[in-house]
């Protein structure tokens, strides 16, 4: 269903409709239609409070219709018919041609000058079964994290109220289990603790293993927002880093969030020991999903000693440039998604940061930990706010439209036939 704001917007357009022979016109596309209608946006200026819908499965049906969009002779679409090697050509381009072109990408559908802060807090540290080879929480790992009980929902409400006060919008509550199966009780207190982030007019996400669609269900009900699982990695490469679960549970866990109507978010790690066509593997999974996640986030590992991957000398770091790269093609193949620059950022300088920024990425963690690992404190990423000109996504307002968008600098190539949703 539309959203007022949404349709406010798109019938503020005014339109100049020229038929088109397809095939001129998606080149880049592996999709040939009979014919096609390029409409060219001469939007007025909307009110700056004006806002497209935030929930993404209704901000994404307001193009449905849409084909592709070109600026500055750079055409995007959002597809999931992506071949791995359509994907690998955009992530092989020369670096100064890619960052191009993911920024171009990235300034047609979204505001560059506005990126979402999101904190992480870990409610249950440590003794996890699992065997994730990166992670300092793993009870197979010799690692400084000590196991902690499950927080009180008092003392998370309080760490959420810190949050929203250092500007954040969006607060995302991590466990350290394989899955949340049987734990009743601790289900119940994290239902209770949705509720109350919730209420304070916070987004709420959570990242707490393997959940059965009923939990997923339950999760809605008490006011999720998102639910993180990530993939990590490509499929290939996925047994080398864990063994005590598989892919396909991975990919089930996200098909329960996605039918509960939770925004799935979902990414992956980069300094696994993968190699390029890994990367390009798990972007390949990602684009290929029926529905791209909300949200990607792109992690740099933070190597912990007593992991077998933090004591690998043979594991290469992961440098900005890998990060650009990465976070380039992600917005590339999946122009609506949130890309999220998570874990890393604290052995990144300011202007490697602002590198993958312009490379499309449109969301950060924020606050001085991530999980068990350091992160940049709330004025660090304030004082980069203001020396890059961001300002920070309200919580529950979807995004602001692109304002390349809104200035008629963007032309937008629809299906013939589907275009009711502009009348
Ligand atoms: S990444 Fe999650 S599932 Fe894996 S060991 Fe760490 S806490 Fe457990």
């Amino acid at each position: 269903m539309m959203n007022r704001t949404g349709a406010t917007i798109l019938r503020a357009v005014s339109r100049k409709t020229t038929s088109l022979n397809a095939r001129a016109v998606t080149k880049n596309s592996t999709r040939l239609l009979s014919s096609v209608k390029i409409d060219t946006y001469t939007a007025p200026k909307v009110d700056d409070n004006e806002r497209l819908p935030n929930n993404d499965r209704e901000r994404n049906a307001l193009y449905s219709d849409e084909e592709s969009r070109t600026m500055s002779n750079i055409t995007a679409s959002v597809r999931h018919d992506w071949s791995k090697e359509e994907i690998a050509q955009i992530y092989n381009l020369p670096f100064h041609e890619l960052m191009y072109r993911a920024s171009t990408v990235h300034r047609m559908y979204w505001n560059a000058a506005e990126v979402q802060q999101c904190t992480l807090l870990s409610i249950k540290t440590g003794g996890c079964t699992e065997d994730c080879s990166y992670c300092s929480q793993s009870t197979r790992h010799k690692t400084f994290v000590k196991p902690e009980p499950t927080m009180k929902v008092k003392e998370v409400l309080e760490a959420a109220k810190r949050a929203k006060e250092a500007g954040s919008t969006r607060f995302c509550m991590g466990a350290a289990w394989r899955e949340l199966g049987n734990k009743k009780n601790a289900f119940n207190h994290i239902l209770e603790m949705v509720r109350g982030v919730n209420g304070m007019g916070l987004e709420v996400c959570c990242t707490l293993g393997m959940l059965n669609a009923e939990q997923a269900k339950q999760l809605k009900e008490a006011g999720l927002s998102a639910y993180n699982h990530n993939l990590d990695t490509s499929p290939e490469h996925y047994p080398n880093v864990i063994t005590t679960r598989t892919y396909e549970d991975r990919l089930n866990t996200i098909a329960n969030v996605r039918d509960a109507g939770i925004s799935v978010c979902c990414g992956g790690i980069l300094g696994l020991g993968e190699k390029d066509t890994d990367r390009v593997g798990l972007l390949h999974v990602l684009a290929t999903l029926p529905e791209h996640p909300e949200s990607v986030p792109i992690n740099a590992l933070v190597s912990v000693d007593g992991t077998p991957l933090g004591d690998d000398d043979d594991i290469d770091g992961v440098d900005a440039f890998d990060m650009a790269r990465m976070i380039a093609t992600a917005r590339i193949v999946m122009p609506r998604t949130m890309v999220r620059l998570s874990a890393g950022r604290l052995s990144f300088s300011d202007a490697e940061q602002f590198m993958m920024f312009n490379a499309g990425a449109n969301s950060i963690f924020n606050g001085d930990k991530l999980l068990t690992t350091a992160n940049p404190e709330f004025d660090a990423d304030q004082a980069l706010f203001d020396k890059l000109g961001f300002i920070g996504k309200p919580a529950h307002k979807g995004p602001a439209p692109s304002p390349h968008e809104q200035e008629g600098g963007v032309v937008i190539t629809k299906v013939e036939g589907q275009s009711q949703q502009y009348a």
